[in-house]
């Protein structure tokens, strides 16, 4: 019965513009995390669907004579834009997808989908206005720079925002012409098999994009170890990007990591405190707090500490769980171990004589086998303290006090991540100069945006990763610089 929440076969692979059945012929079981039963089955794709995904995507560009390739900067963005206007049309079947599939509350899961269709419009509408430059070279001759499609590139992305991460990856990707081979994660990769269709339906040639599910250690590192692929990119865990970064590295290919945080909001004195509220809060529990840009740590000066505290724990204790579909404030986390890691990250709190500031009230009416967490706040945490140093990914906020902008900054940048930070402060000096010192790749200054922004590069600094993806940046990452020099005189 529960298959039938599923309006296609998703226990296929996509290749070459086709359905088919994976190499193994063995599939995988996809979990509904609001209750725990089986959504469906995916396919485990292996390293033969990985090679022939990869010799689909060769074929499809120029070099091949394939049909991607022969296609206009421009031609390929008509496509991007068609693709965009079809995923807007199917947004509310994209959304209850996404919803079931990773447990995020179906507005959440909308506004995932309505991001991705964003992205194939920011790229389809950039795929004609990449230039190069010319450049003053010896006399007698014409120099440029072209940029060029890499080739094939791999894309391995996470459970957490598979819409969004396939939009600015993909997207970005194809507006430059190169053939894409997508390893969704094994939690969560409805929205990736739908995208497919949706790309096939919108007119993108085949071989463009191909969609192999599998096991991260199976088909994820045969895809990374590929010698036919031009470029990784790669979001998330730190542990996995160093074996993608060693992957790529004996293949010399580029690799772009998207990886983890322990993202701050600083909130000195001075704040607008109404305004920064609903920030500090939405950005710990969004996406029950399974986001890489997260505010999982909130640092806030002296004077305002108990307030700061207080306002947010009042927002704690209304904050309403339930399944994606009733569509709440907070779902479940993505699978049972990650349940048990956050709830681990509890009992440390526990054990560590933390102050629990104000837990979310969990309703008695929570389907028994939902893999449901209490949002919690911790407030006074040390900054040294495993909750404000460890990734939880889940919606776990530790509110750490500071006195003066020196010891903020000194705490905002003293963890091994580098993603993003918030700061909120009336003071305009202050904001400049906080904002400069901050070790992270995005600040935001009296805002926050955990995870938003189609058009600002997006990426982080130390354990957080190297490169960027989002904005026109990315369109840079996913391409080649070539220089030609000619000699006419
Ligand atoms: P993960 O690293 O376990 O998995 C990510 C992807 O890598 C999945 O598709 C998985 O199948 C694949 N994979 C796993 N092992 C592999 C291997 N040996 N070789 C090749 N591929 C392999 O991460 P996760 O638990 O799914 O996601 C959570 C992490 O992602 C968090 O750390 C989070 O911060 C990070 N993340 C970062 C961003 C960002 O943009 N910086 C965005 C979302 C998530």
């Amino acid at each position: 019965m529960a298959m039938k929440q599923i309006p296609f076969d998703s226990t296929q692979v996509f290749i070459a513009g086709r359905w088919r059945g994976c190499d193994s012929g063995h599939s995988l079981p996809l979990a509904n995390p609001s209750d725990g039963s089986e959504l469906t089955r995916i396919a485990r794709g292996t390293r033969a669907d990985v090679d022939a995904a990869v010799a689909a995507a060769r074929a499809s560009l120029a070099e091949a004579g394939g049909a991607w390739g022969a296609l206009s900067a421009a031609e390929r963005g008509r496509v991007l834009l068609k693709m965009s206007a079809r995923v807007l049309e199917q947004a509310d079947e994209l959304a209850r997808l996404e919803a079931l599939d990773v447990g995020k509350p179906l507005k959440q899961a909308r506004a995932d989908a309505v991001a991705l269709a964003r992205y194939l419009e920011f790229y389809g509408g950039a795929a004609d206005k990449v230039h190069g430059q010319t450049i003053p070279f010896a006399n007698g001759y014409t120099a440029l720079t072209l940029r060029e499609p890499h080739g094939v590139t791999a894309h391995i992305v996470p459970w957490n925002y598979p819409m969004q991460i396939i939009g600015r990856s993909v997207g970005a990707a194809l507006a430059m012409g190169n053939a894409c081979v997508l390893k969704p994660a094994e939690e969560a990769c409805l929205t990736a098999l739908a995208f497919a269709r949706i790309a096939g339906e919108a007119g993108l040639p085949a071989g463009a994009l191909n969609v192999v599910p599998g096991l991260g250690e199976e088909a994820g590192a045969a895809l990374a170890a590929h010698p036919g692929i031009n470029h990784i990119s790669f979001t998330g865990s730190v542990a996995v990007g160093a074996l993608i970064q060693a992957a790529a590295a004996k293949n010399a290919v580029p690799v772009t990591l998207e990886l983890g945080g322990k993202s701050p909001q600083l909130v000195f004195a001075d704040a607008d405190l109404d305004a920064a509220l609903p920030f500090l809060v939405n950005a710990g529990i969004q996406n029950a707090g399974q986001t890489c840009s997260a505010a999982s740590r909130i640092l806030v000066e002296r004077p305002v500490f108990d307030e700061v505290v207080r306002r947010m724990a009042e927002r704690y204790r209304a904050l309403r769980i339930g399944p994606a579909l009733d569509d709440l404030d907070v779902g479940p986390v993505i699978s049972d171990r990650q349940r048990e890691i956050v709830m681990g990250y509890l009992e440390v709190v526990k054990s560590s004589g933390l102050k629990v500031a104000a837990q979310a009230p969990m309703p008695s009416t929570l389907p028994r086998g939902g893999y449901y967490v209490p949002p919690t706040l911790v407030a006074d945490v040390n900054p040294a303290h495993r909750i404000a140093q460890e990734e939880i990914f889940g919606p776990v906020q530790a509110v750490i006090p500071f006195d003066g902008e020196a010891e903020g900054v000194a705490i905002a940048n003293g963890t091994p991540y580098g993603l993003v930070a918030g700061l909120w402060t009336r003071d305009g000096g202050r904001q400049w100069r906080v904002a400069r010192r901050l070790q992270a790749g995005q600040v935001f200054v009296n805002n926050y945006g955990a995870g938003g922004g189609i058009e600002l590069p997006f990426g982080g600094v130390k354990h957080s990763g190297h490169g960027r993806e989002k904005g026109f940046e990315a369109l840079y990452g996913f391409s080649a610089l070539k220089t030609i020099a000619i000699k006419h005189d």
